[in-house]
């Protein structure tokens, strides 16, 4: 065989099918986010819009001063797994803060929010006898290869449709063990599940819940613990996962959950037990962004109020964006080529950084622009991010509203 032709003709579909993926190669400037150098073909400065550093937390203060003391205090790596040396207090610090955050009794922390997906999913599915996984079916990839991971028996059920769900929960034996596995915010359309009648449902079946918080936590509720803790719902949830890497803006994951399932987690799952332990300072960071967002909402506040202003201002132009209720905008335009088009020259010609979004990560058909306004963008910012959307528009006659004052 001719590996590298093999290689070659497999990148040249992806091209052909405008799914090829480019990256940006981009410097982001501390104390000046949004803004960052793209050092790659479109060079100059840019202002990034599609972050999911939605806080803009990765140059806050006092996260970076809690990094720069651990790194001081303790040294670079964790220098083991964490049976195996890695264990910090760093580490023991963050998971209790973590349960805090949640209402549960423990948390269990991973290198990232995918591998503490894939790890306690395909660990509780594969180790609790003859578990079924009820799985939403826009469920994350990293629940995804979790569950296949997990070799249980898997039931898809239509996206966040009570109905669809209760009628496949009815379908099993009252007795049988089953895992409901959902998320609150959807992060390519916006859309949070009704997470309430999810647990009823989950009472009166007789089943678990999985709720993958990650475009959530830090964002909602009180103290930043997600929808559930907006909702009131937090000690109704079997288990909450979320991420360290976006509104919290360092790195890592992690599940809150009873102690017991923690401890089984920490037990028998490989993606836990074999790999190294976070660096102590990353722990640090993270645990001084979740304690400064229990505290302020200031953050919150001032992201939301951008992000309303950039969905009316795109209103007024006609431009077509999915209404939700959360944070994300996404500006639909139905064809990769046309999308990644866009995108281009937003970046080179406005400076303006909107990733494409394109199949798999969303259906063929549905590509789009996913802007994710942040308490970091200026007045300024959204002005040029509107007038430069405005002209693309015209420029590429792209269908706008109807009803739109032009
Ligand atoms: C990004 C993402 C993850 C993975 O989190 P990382 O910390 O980036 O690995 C899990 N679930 C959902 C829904 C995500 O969007």
């Amino acid at each position: 065989m001719d590996y590298q032709a093999f290689f070659r003709g497999a990148l040249d579909d992806l091209r052909d099918q405008g799914n090829y993926r480019v990256f940006a190669d981009l410097e982001r400037h501390c104390g000046n986010f949004p803004n960052a150098t793209a050092r790659g073909e479109h060079r100059g400065e840019v202002t990034i819009w599609c972050s999911n550093d939605y806080l803009g937390m990765g140059q806050h203060p006092e996260v970076l001063a809690a990094m720069h003391e651990a790194l001081d205090r303790a040294g670079a790596g964790a220098g083991g797994t964490r049976n195996i040396s890695g264990t910090t207090h760093d580490h023991v610090l963050l998971e209790r803060e973590l349960a805090d955050l949640h209402g549960k009794e423990d948390a269990l922390l991973f290198t990232s929010g995918y591998v503490s997906n894939w790890a306690a999913l395909g660990t509780l599915a594969s180790r609790i006898p003859d578990c079924v996984v009820l799985s939403d079916a826009l469920n994350h990839a990293s629940m995804i290869e979790g569950i296949r991971h997990s070799k249980a028996e898997r039931m898809i059920w239509k996206h966040n449709d009570l109905e669809d769900l209760e009628a496949k929960l009815a379908s099993l034996p009252l007795e049988r063990p089953k895992l409901i596995a959902f998320e609150s915010v959807y992060s390519m359309d916006g859309d949070i599940a009704p997470i309430k009648e999810i647990c009823d449902l989950a009472d009166r079946y007789n089943a678990m819940t999985y709720l993958d918080e990650v475009h959530a936590v830090g964002l909602y509720g009180p103290r930043g613990g997600g929808i559930a803790e907006r909702e009131g719902l937090m000690d109704r949830l079997t288990v909450i996962e979320g991420t360290l890497g976006k509104a919290f803006g360092v790195v890592g994951g992690y599940i809150a959950a009873s102690a017991e399932l923690c401890d089984f987690v920490r037990s028998f799952a490989s993606g836990f037990i074999f790999t190294t332990a976070l660096p102590p300072a990353v722990a640090a960071g993270a645990a001084a962004s979740i304690r400064h967002l229990k505290n302020s909402d200031a953050e919150r506040e001032a992201q939301q109020a951008n992000v309303a202003e950039v969905r009316t201002r795109l209103d007024a132009l006609g431009i077509p964006h999915v209404e939700n209720p959360s944070h994300i905008i996404p500006v639909m335009v139905g064809d990769p080529v046309k999308c990644k088009y866009i995108s281009d020259i937003l970046l080179r010609d406005h400076g303006v950084y909107i990733q494409p979004i394109n199949y798999p990560t969303v259906p063929k058909g549905t590509e789009r622009l996913r802007i994710t306004p942040s308490p970091v963008h200026s007045q300024a910012d959204i002005d040029h991010l509107v007038a430069a959307l405005g002209d693309l528009w015209t420029q590429c006659q792209l269908a706008r509203m109807p009803m739109a004052a032009q």
